[in-house]
């Protein structure tokens, strides 16, 4: 008769199997209590300031730290990657300016919807096999994935403090099952990078302060998608045409040499999504911005936002037959919208901005784009 430990590596085996068979590329398990190190450094990240102003990261520091403190019932943690290696360099685009560019992530449908469902089947086999208790989470909700795929032996957190796999490199989408069952773990994966780096020289801010250290206040992906104010003008030159998101750190580690292109259809690049003209989406309205991303995780951050990246990318463009584009959005309802319209007008026909200026900052409401016609930011 098989004794409990035989029976755990047999249900591990099934779950393993049946992750392969759902898609997932990659399966690691950790115990729970794995990481008794990250509340000390998520203290010490929030302390630096390195979250900006992404509150949400301080709220949920304790329940953060430790899968123990988000629920005390987990055992064990199952963590799983989806390939999502890109077609093409992620990097070619920067040199074609009157292109947008959206990050390898969110070139196709949102990975949240791609992996929640599958994560929910695999968790409620295990509670089935194991009689457990089980939650998913996929990045939704205060768990520290990386660091926890890297107790998983799913790779380890590189130099740019995200996620590197011998076999897929930067591009592995994450999700977990917490679990009340003890299960057989792996091995974790000793860090990997050695001498190399490519990611923190390549990053067009400076924004790690050390090797597997990110300072979101100067990250690009942070501003493109999660800052929701205007730009800062020191950022505005080196966003260059990314529209959304930043892959610069992600495309230069060697070890996406390995990686294979994505086996997921749908996290495969939508053409319309790989080389958007910033010519069209300037002209987006509401309903057109929805409708060109429906399912995508551009569509979160809303049309005032995306048009906001698309007149930095158009004042970066050198592009004049933009310019007619731009003075429409001088008039947009959305003072963020303006205000970048102001800066694009700025940096294409200095001249007829100038001309304008008085007029404008007259007749202007609002105190940011006021300052953006003054020249003050
Ligand atoms: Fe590590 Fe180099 Fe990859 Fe950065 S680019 S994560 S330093 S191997």
């Amino acid at each position: 008769m098989a004794g409990p430990s035989q029976i755990a590596d047999r249900i591990v085996e099934d779950i393993r199997t049946r992750a392969e068979a759902l898609g997932f590329d990659a399966f690691g398990i950790a115990r729970a209590d794995a990481r008794p190190d990250l509340p000390e450094k998520l203290a010490h990240a929030l302390a630096e300031g390195w979250h900006a102003d992404m509150e949400w990261m301080a709220e949920t520091e304790e329940r953060r730290g430790s899968p123990q403190k988000l629920w005390d019932g987990a055992r064990s943690v199952i963590l799983l990657g989806v390939n999502y290696g890109p077609q093409t360099d992620p990097m070619a685009l920067l040199a074609e300016k009157k292109l947008g560019i959206i990050s390898a992530y969110a070139r196709n449908r949102d990975y949240h919807d791609i992996i929640k469902g599958r994560l929910k089947e695999l968790a409620g086999l295990l509670a089935r096999r194991a009689g457990a208790d089980v939650k998913v989470f996929v990045d939704t909700a205060p768990l520290m994935e990386k660091p926890l795929a890297e107790a998983a032996g799913l790779g380890w957190q590189g130099k740019h403090s995200v996620l590197v796999s011998r076999d897929f490199g930067s591009w592995l989408f994450l999700g977990a099952i917490l679990t009340s069952a003890e299960l057989p773990v792996d091995a974790p994966h000793a860090e990997s990078c050695g001498s190399c780096t490519k990611c923190l020289d390549i990053c067009p801010t400076n924004a790690f302060p050390a090797p597997f250290r990110l300072d979101a206040r100067k990250c690009l992906a942070y501003y493109s998608v999660e800052h929701k104010g205007q730009i800062p003008r020191e950022f505005r030159r080196p966003m260059a045409n990314r529209i959304y998101g930043c892959d610069d750190c992600l495309a230069v580690c060697p070890w996406n040499k390995f990686a294979s292109v994505s086996r997921e259809a749908r996290l495969r690049s939508r053409p319309e999504f790989e080389r958007p003209a910033l010519a069209d989406l300037v002209k987006l309205d509401d309903a057109g911005f929805r409708a060109l991303f429906a399912g995508s995780p551009v569509k979160r951050i809303g049309v005032a936002r995306l048009l906001r990246n698309v007149l930095i990318g158009i004042g970066n463009s050198d592009d004049l037959s933009l310019v007619p584009a731009v003075l429409e959005r001088l008039d947009d309802p959305d003072p963020v919208v303006r205000g970048a319209a102001v800066w694009a007008l700025r940096r294409l026909d200095p001249d007829r901005a100038e001309a304008m200026r008085l007029d404008r900052l007259s007749s202007e409401g609002d105190s940011s784009v006021r300052d953006e016609w003054a020249g003050v930011v």
